[in-house]
């Protein structure tokens, strides 16, 4: 038996709601989803859930949202100047962004509102103060490569593509 475990490569089917049981996210009629177990690839709340699970298991997770996107917080939403953007792109709501912390970090955020003068940026993830319902059915298990683990990430069937 295939057994979920630390530094081995994952591949998942699942289909993510929320609480209302709408539908937010689905690997089903595409590419399952491949993570590297103990490498924060996915939340925190689901990565532990399926250690020790064997191939073939079905399993649904309910993951809160401190072990998951994060609570969300008021304070990481920021209203920065138009001229903060280059005056070209097009900013409209819901549009990802990439920002820098003060300390030259990239980080990922989202624009929740544009005014001439003023864009809102959201800096919580879309799924930050969400419980997290997933149905999961663990597809395959296997060694992951030294360069995998070197790298924290899976590299799939086509070889090695950079993030
Ligand atoms: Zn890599």
């Amino acid at each position: 038996m295939s057994v979920v475990a630390e530094n081995k490569v994952v591949t998942i089917h699942y289909t993510l709601t929320d609480d209302d049981g709408e539908e937010l996210d689905s690997s089903r009629g595409g590419e399952p989803l491949e993570y590297l177990q103990g490498a924060e690839n996915i939340v925190p709340g689901l990565e532990n859930a399926l250690l020790g699970k064997n191939v073939g298991d079905k399993l649904t997770v309910v993951v809160e949202p401190e072990d998951g996107y994060g609570e969300r917080d008021e304070e990481a939403i920021q209203h920065v100047p138009r001229d903060k953007f280059p005056a070209k792109a097009k900013l409209s709501a819901g549009m990802p962004i990439h920002a820098q912390t003060e300390d030259g970090e990239t980080v990922q955020a989202w624009i929740v509102d544009v005014k001439p003068n003023q864009v809102t940026v959201d800096f919580n993830h879309p799924l930050a103060g969400e419980r997290l319902h997933f149905a999961v059915e663990i597809v395959s298990v296997r060694e992951a490569t030294a360069e995998e683990l070197e790298h924290g990430h899976p590299h799939g069937p086509d070889g090695h593509h950079h993030h």
